[in-house]
């Protein structure tokens, strides 16, 4: 998307709308109905470079100069922008993702422009560090911490919620100074683009929001994490795509905040309010088709409750209706593209070949002739699959959840860590004492205690083992988007 052609996403450097140097484009495919969305300018390495350059450079301008409340005030006018254009924002973001506008409109769009809020406010209430020392001439010095920001950052986004996420980033970075060059990812150009205009709009200086388009190895996004000119990366994606921007940050001695894949539980004990249980565990496996980094894909039932669980979750999975974004009875949209139908669809097979109890779902729905070439997918609930098999070990990013059924809470305890990856989990349970007892054993960056993907955004966000390094969120991301430096004055 681009201020003249809305058919066409172009990078956005130094406050310019441009197309990729070397003439190189790539198609913009709609996972509704494959339709062609536009066409997508990929960045060359000159253009990543001029991308960091303008970065580096808006690090010493106006953006330098401006008070902690005048940047503020910015980042609350960008906020403002945002929810003024949300229809803009919306389609944008519903015709990438093929999402229920219904859900994108909640979640995505005030979300997006939320983070840029919260962050704002972040920056002006957090106090220093400040220690009296004392010296042996009785005279003493004070210690102090200077915060400076980081640099430039490289944030390189997933496809799943594009906006929230990648404001998530931008938000805390912008707040403490820093400059950006955004890789967006190549299934959803979308926003990021859109953003640029916001920015100029409310006058953030060129060079301050950079955003630059392809796809990861041997494109922008190797581009932009080998660049050395980059100070930091901030990635969220895949586990696999993490490491590889781990070893690129090692050249150069960069910093990481790395947020990735799960395969998070959720553990229902006998005691739980059923009716909120079936709620928040439908939203959690199948919400946004079961792509969010949060989401259950394993599911633990105590025993006594078991079939009952089953058949009330499998009910209610059933009668979601898989449609349009712009239908308002849509729960279920597409997936993301067709080679992610192709994964998710493998793993269903897999799921056969293993013996599984396929309560409901397990393919692909037959839709109407005019999105016969989307990338749809069926709900999935299996039960009686192995603790080894891969469906209960991998990450699938899909609609689906494997259910199991569990006697005692030292043997759940054990199923939900079971695994090597460690971000979030739903415990459901009316007592107390057991919900934190349960909650302090998991190794993971959330635990959600009758309810999910509640969020404070002060709270730290992120996860332990392979789904993350560091935490963002709050003061946390403070601490990653900025620099310390100790000021020790004798006195
Ligand atoms: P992905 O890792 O395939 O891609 C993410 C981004 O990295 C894209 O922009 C891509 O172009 C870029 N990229 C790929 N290879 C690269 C390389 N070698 N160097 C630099 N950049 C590279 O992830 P995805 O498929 O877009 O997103 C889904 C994944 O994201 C899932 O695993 C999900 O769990 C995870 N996720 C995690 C969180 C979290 O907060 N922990 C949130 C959302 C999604």
């Amino acid at each position: 998307m681009s201020p003249t052609n809305i058919a066409e996403f172009h990078n956005f450097i130094d406050g310019q709308y441009r197309p990729g140097s070397a003439g190189a484009t790539f198609d913009n495919t709609s996972p509704v109905d494959g339709s062609h969305i536009g066409l997508v300018h990929e960045a060359s390495v000159a253009d990543v470079n001029d991308a960091v350059v303008a970065a580096k450079a808006a690090l010493k301008g106006p953006w330098a100069a401006m008070t902690l409340a005048d940047r503020s005030a910015m980042l609350y006018a960008i906020a403002d922008e945002i929810d003024r254009r949300a229809d803009d924002f919306l389609a944008a973001e519903v015709a990438d993702t093929g999402k229920p506008a219904s859900l994108a409109c909640h979640i995505d769009i005030p979300r997006g422009a939320a983070n840029f809020r919260i962050f704002a406010d972040s920056v002006k209430n957090v106090p220093g560090e400040f220690f009296p020392t004392p010296t042996p001439d009785g005279t003493g010095a004070i210690n102090y911490a200077l915060r400076s920001p980081k640099g430039v950052i490289g944030v390189i986004c997933p496809w799943n919620l594009p906006l929230l996420l990648m404001t998530w980033k931008v938000g805390p970075a912008l707040a403490c100074g820093n400059t950006v060059v955004v890789k967006p990812s190549e299934e959803t150009p979308g926003t990021a683009t859109l953003l640029g205009e916001v920015m100029n709009t409310v006058g953030v200086p060129r060079g301050v929001y950079n955003v630059v388009h392809g796809f990861g190895p041997g494109s922008a996004g190797e581009f932009v994490t080998s660049h050395q000119g980059v100070d930091a990366i901030t990635f969220t994606g895949e586990t696999r795509t993490g490491e590889a921007i781990m070893k690129a940050a090692a050249d150069g001695t960069r910093d990481v905040s790395l947020e990735m894949g799960g395969k998070n539980p959720a553990i229902i004990f006998a005691d739980a309010d059923l009716d909120d249980a079936i709620e928040g565990t439908m939203r959690s496996v199948f919400v946004n088709c079961g792509q969010v980094c949060l989401g259950t894909e394993r599911v633990y039932v105590e025993r006594p409750i078991f079939d009952e669980f089953v058949n009330r979750l499998a009910t209610e999975a059933k009668a979601m209706k898989i449609g349009v974004p712009d239908d308002p009875a849509t729960d279920l949209g597409p997936l993301i593209s067709l080679e992610h139908q192709q994964k998710v669809l493998s793993y269903y097979n897999k799921a056969v070949e293993e013996g599984a109890n396929v309560v409901i779902g397990g393919g692909v729905p037959v839709l109407g002739d005019d999105v016969a070439k989307g990338a749809w997918i069926e709900p999935t609930i299996w039960t009686d699959l192995a603790d080894d098999s891969v469906l209960v070990v991998e990450e699938i990013f899909g609609p689906c959840c494997h259910i199991r059924p569990f006697d005692s809470e030292e043997e759940v305890i054990a199923l939900a860590n079971d695994t090597v990856y460690g971000l979030a989990a739903a415990v459901w349970t009316q007592n107390t004492s057991r919900a934190h007892r349960v909650a302090s054993q998991l190794d993971v960056g959330l635990c959600w205690v009758n309810s999910w993907f509640l969020r404070d955004l002060r709270t730290p966000f992120g996860g332990m083992k392979a789904s993350g390094i560091g935490r963002e969120g709050g003061v946390h991301s403070l601490e990653f988007y900025t620099e310390t430096t100790n000021v020790c004055l004798k006195l």
